[in-house]
């Protein structure tokens, strides 16, 4: 089943088209990174998603219930975590105070996993909020949505502007939450590497449309990138099969990305008596380029 479907998803703001036909699936228990350039739509959906921007046209469902409608949002917002903004904190409570009393407003909150995380971050409870590092406040937030008892949590760039070492701390406490307590994550973000290192799945949006959604397995099973030396050249219409996403030529040397019909392309090189062919598996960081390149 899926957590989240949005099909077709479309938001205009006065004369910036923000979502141009967006489509999403997240399967539940997965951790799936959203990607894309600065702009490309990535806040815009996350907000419809928590109910805080009305879509100009399309659907966006979460546990098959319509986030565009008020009386579900309440409902859908009973069972997902989110980070808001910390204006939600009263200054003059402590990280403890802070914490018993946000439980009493979720019926099933985790007193468990919120003493887990507490220690986990080494949070100082007897602190004011006001009084917190920026790390610190930040893993406060975070703690608050995972303690909700939620079966989802949608978080908008969670390590942004933290240190690599909270930002460890941070993909640590997030993992453990996917895999302990089986919670689905949608999380959008800049950092490529954090993506690979915590996601299962990853949706790569440009430009208000959703240019990639896979697997990271799959990703890595299927995306190669071949490298060929071939004398007499080989033009593009020759290697135009399905799944040739990008090629590159320095010189000599044809680079080729695909993500399907690897076959095909080396046995054209090959009868094009190519001098040399190297096939290596792309990181995601080849994949992204690629994918917001090829659609521009
Ligand atoms: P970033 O990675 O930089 O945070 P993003 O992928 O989250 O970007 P959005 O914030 O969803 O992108 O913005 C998508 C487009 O809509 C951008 O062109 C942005 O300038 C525009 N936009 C977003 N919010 C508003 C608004 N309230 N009014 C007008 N334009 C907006």
């Amino acid at each position: 089943m899926n957590l989240i479907e949005i099909n077709g998803l479309r938001k205009r703001y006065k004369d910036v088209e923000a979502l141009r036909g967006f489509d999403l699936k997240v399967p539940e228990g997965t951790v799936c990174g959203f990607l894309g350039r600065n702009g490309a739509g990535k806040t815009t959906t996350l907000k419809i998603l928590l109910g805080l921007v009305r879509p100009n046209g399309g659907s966006a469902q979460i546990f098959g219930l319509d986030c565009t409608d008020p009386a579900q949002s309440v409902l859908i917002r009973q069972r997902i975590g989110f980070v808001t903004e910390n204006k939600d904190l009263y200054p003059y409570m402590t990280v403890g105070q802070t914490l018993r009393f946000t439980a009493g407003f979720f019926p099933k909150w985790r007193h468990d996993l919120a003493a887990r995380y507490l220690k986990l971050f080494a949070l100082p409870e007897d602190r004011k909020v006001t009084k917190l590092s920026k790390g610190n406040l930040s893993k406060l937030m975070l703690l608050l949505s995972m303690a909700r008892g939620a079966e989802l949590l949608i978080l908008d760039e969670p390590t942004d502007g933290l240190d690599p070492a909270v930002t460890e701390e941070v993909l640590a406490a997030l993992v453990d939450l996917a895999a302990q307590e089986g919670v689905a994550i949608f999380f959008s973000s800049h950092q490529l590497q954090e993506v690979e290192q915590i996601a299962d799945r990853v949706c790569i949006i440009h430009e208000g449309r959703a240019v990639l959604q896979e697997e990271l397995d799959e990703l890595r099973s299927s995306y190669r990138l071949i490298q060929m030396v071939v004398e007499q050249g080989i033009e593009d219409s020759a290697l135009a099969f399905t799944g040739v996403e990008k090629i590159n030529r320095e010189g000599r040397v044809i680079s080729v990305l695909v993500s399907q019909n690897a076959e095909q392309v080396i046995e054209t090189a090959r009868a094009r008596q190519a001098t040399s062919i190297d096939v290596r598996p792309v990181g995601l960081k080849e994949i992204f380029l690629t994918a917001v390149r090829t659609q521009a």
